[in-house]
């Protein structure tokens, strides 16, 4: 059953959008700033998009949603959806923000990409360590990440709030006997059962910082002023970096 989820959604990829490929949009900000999401129909439009997509140096890319809001605008209430990618060599890194309530799939690219075969790999969900998952790797990553939700999902909501706690704690018992790697390893698991939690981001960055992972810090800040628009100072405090 997971695996047929999946396969849909991976299979929605392969939905031509190229077709007049590449109409670049008229404004530079285009896809890149909340005001002015992509407009997709539905996820499978999303996921169609984000497999087309490729980089400046013409690479598919990786990426997993990292959230979504409420916002007015001239339609009045919309919800946004934002996501990130990172291309197949790791050079180009974006968010790009979605507005999946429309009857097309825009086929305008954000400034610098283009459409291409549709390679891409990722879902519409979270993945707290899609920074360190290669692209051959982030397949078997998505499975894995959707059982453990599937199956806490399937214990009812109770066990779901039970289990995230425990995965926290667990994680700040590892964090204080100085072992890192096991202490991330359940924070990426409370991560995933819920990211919403800032606490969970401030554990995972002192975590980076004692492994020293500096491009992994900032990458973390980065997604952190995304999720967290007027909290995230509380959890990128500059003199921590
Ligand atoms: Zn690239």
């Amino acid at each position: 059953m997971i695996f047929k989820r999946i396969s849909k959604l991976l299979s929605s990829s392969d939905r031509k959008i190229t077709d007049n490929c590449c109409q670049s949009s008229d404004s530079i900000t285009f896809g890149l700033i909340k005001t002015e999401p992509i407009p997709t129909n539905d996820i499978s439009g999303e996921m169609a998009y984000l497999s087309s997509l490729h980089c400046p140096c013409k690479e598919p890319f990786t990426f997993h949603r990292l959230c979504s809001f409420k916002m007015n605008n001239d339609k009045g209430e919309v919800i946004i959806d934002c996501y990130e990618l990172l291309c197949r060599k790791g050079t180009h890194h974006y968010f790009l923000y979605f507005d999946m309530y429309h009857p097309q799939t825009s086929k305008k690219v954000p400034n610098n990409l283009t459409f291409g075969s549709p390679e891409g790999r990722g879902w519409n969900n979270f993945l707290p360590d899609f920074d360190t998952i290669k692209f051959d790797l982030i397949l078997s990553h998505i499975l894995k990440a959707d059982r453990y939700k599937k199956d806490i999902w399937l214990l009812g909501d109770s066990n779901k709030m039970l289990a995230h706690s425990n995965e926290m704690l667990l994680a700040r018992d590892y964090m204080d006997k100085n072992d890192i790697n096991n202490a991330i390893q359940h924070l990426d698991m409370a991560l995933l059962i819920d990211h919403k939690w800032e606490q969970l981001w401030i554990y995972k960055k002192r975590a980076l910082i004692h492994l020293g992972k500096i491009d992994e810090i900032r990458s973390w800040c980065d997604k952190a002023k995304i999720v967290f628009p007027n909290t995230w100072k509380s959890i990128c405090k500059d003199n921590d970096i």
